[in-house]
């Protein structure tokens, strides 16, 4: 090995779910939004002025962050955007877990914890989930260097409710708590009520999921002044220019059609009510999934098998094989009805063989 190869930055990096380029496939392995965005965002594209692309957007994102505070009804300076959740959380990492003690998240939750932990070189300590894959709360009530929470937990989509999360968050007063929301939207009590009462707070939620904007990369957070002052200084360290002209642009748009939001959120959750009976009349059992994916894993076929067996038909669902502990189980992004029909029509097949 050479000399300057020793000082590489080696890390095992986070593993994002497959993007096919196929055409005719049902694509269900990255919880994105079987519909379509806004419509006013469809139509706000059709009036993008193209001259904009020659500057540089508005490093504030100050029309995005003051639709949000007011969606929200906190104040412009609660808010912080970045691309993407993913964004959002890792520039949260870097700004607010920087003690010697270890930071505190479930051994089963969002994998791409324990990657910026690594990055940073963040000390960690995962917490097991216990059978029924519940959070057992008590296990965060020790010092630590920070908290982060899914609710609803990812891959798992169970939820807890808020006085649950509010007394994770009031025993950890000296540390700062992130709970991530990427699915808070179909059906779970959002904490952005407690970050006034909170200071320790950052709730994290995006774009991508609930409002169908998953490629545009929008994510924002909420928490107390002082918090996203100091996201906002590390994000100046690291790159000013985050967002770009299109994601401002459009972004605004995808919070003013209320209905549209809540006639979707409608569908998908009724979906997926569904989603888990004819699985459960397959075979399969359930978590109880507050987000817009399934969580299932089959008495008698192995997960791998039914993954490659939908692979072939090109349905696409995934499957996270490095965890024994979730490794039979299949996460199943919910689609249309039409889509959902044609998996259960290629599982029922399969398992009538
Ligand atoms: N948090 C959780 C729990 C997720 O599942 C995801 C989606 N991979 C994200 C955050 C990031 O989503 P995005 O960057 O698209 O906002």
């Amino acid at each position: 090995m050479r000399e300057w190869e020793k000082n590489f930055r080696k890390i095992e990096p986070y593993v994002p779910g497959e993007q096919p380029k196929l055409k005719d496939m049902i694509k269900l392995n990255t919880n994105e939004n079987p519909y379509p965005p806004a419509p006013g965002v469809v139509e706000a594209m059709e009036h993008f002025d193209v001259d904009k692309l020659r500057l540089y957007p508005d490093d504030k994102s100050d029309n995005l962050v003051q639709a949000l505070a007011e969606y929200y009804h906190v104040k412009k300076e609660q808010v912080f955007v970045g691309v993407g959740s993913d964004d959002v959380l890792g520039m949260a990492f870097l700004s607010f877990f920087n003690s010697e003690k270890p930071i505190l998240f479930p051994d089963i939750t969002y994998s791409f914890y324990e990657v910026w932990a690594n990055l940073y070189k963040i000390p960690f300590e995962t917490q097991p989930l216990d059978e029924a894959f519940r959070i057992h709360k008590e296990d965060y009530y020790k010092p630590n260097g920070g908290v982060v929470i899914a609710n609803p937990n990812a891959p798992t989509g169970i939820a807890e409710d808020l006085d649950f999360i509010e007394d994770i968050v009031k025993h950890n007063q000296d540390s700062v708590v992130i709970v991530d929301e990427a699915y808070v939207d179909f059906g779970t009590r959002s904490a952005l009520s407690l970050v006034d009462k909170y200071e320790n707070l950052l709730v994290v939620q995006t774009f991508s999921k609930s409002r169908s904007m998953a490629g545009l990369r929008i994510g924002f957070c909420i928490g107390n002044e002082k918090l996203i002052k100091v996201i906002t200084d590390v994000k100046y360290s690291y790159n000013s220019y985050t967002m770009n002209q299109t994601s401002l642009y459009l972004g605004v748009e995808a919070v003013k059609n209320e209905e549209y939001f809540r006639t979707n959120l409608a569908k998908i959750m009724e979906e997926r009510t569904r989603t888990i009976d004819e699985l459960t009349k397959l075979g399969f059992t359930c978590t109880d999934s507050k987000t817009n994916f399934v969580f299932a894993t089959h008495k008698d076929v192995p997960a791998k098998e039914l993954l490659a067996m939908l692979r072939e038909k090109h349905i696409f669902v995934r499957n996270f094989g490095s965890n024994p502990r979730i490794a039979n189980y299949l996460r199943i992004t919910i689609g249309t009805r039409e889509q959902m029909d044609t998996l259960f029509a290629a599982i029922r097949e399969y398992l009538q063989q």
